[in-house]
């Protein structure tokens, strides 16, 4: 059980806060990264809105994608998130493969139509 400090990290309910100890651990890393810099750059306490949807052929099924919710930032802010995820976490085609990927979902339309603006995160998917 890895302790997330309530600050830090919140999550949109009880069952997606349960569900942080499934998903990896690269993952927990990522999302307690941006946590963290939302928290100590902005005072802003940054919302996981999901991690095991159910839904097929989603990395979220698998434990290794993040939502983080962005009504609630600035423009400003989810840019700075962005741009500071895709600067830590970068994608690496050449060994070790690390392969994170950020994509910026706050235009409601460009997801799969099925959620809201959101910050979606994710890390290699299968290949560990
Ligand atoms: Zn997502």
């Amino acid at each position: 059980m890895i302790m997330v400090p309530d600050y830090i990290i919140a999550f949109k309910d009880k069952q997606t806060e349960s569900e942080f100890d499934q998903v990896k651990p690269r993952l927990q890393a990522f999302i307690l990264a941006a946590g963290a810099f939302m928290y100590f750059t902005y005072g802003v306490t940054l919302v996981v809105t999901d991690l095991m949807r159910d839904a097929e052929k989603s990395t979220h099924v698998h434990g290794y994608g993040v939502d983080f919710r962005t009504y609630n930032l600035t423009e400003k802010q989810g840019d700075a998130l962005v741009d500071f995820l895709k600067w830590q976490f970068p994608y690496y085609l050449k060994p070790p493969h690390l392969k994170y990927s950020v994509r910026d979902e706050r235009k409601v339309g460009t997801s799969e139509g099925r959620t809201g603006a959101h910050i979606h995160g994710q890390v290699n998917w299968r290949e560990e």
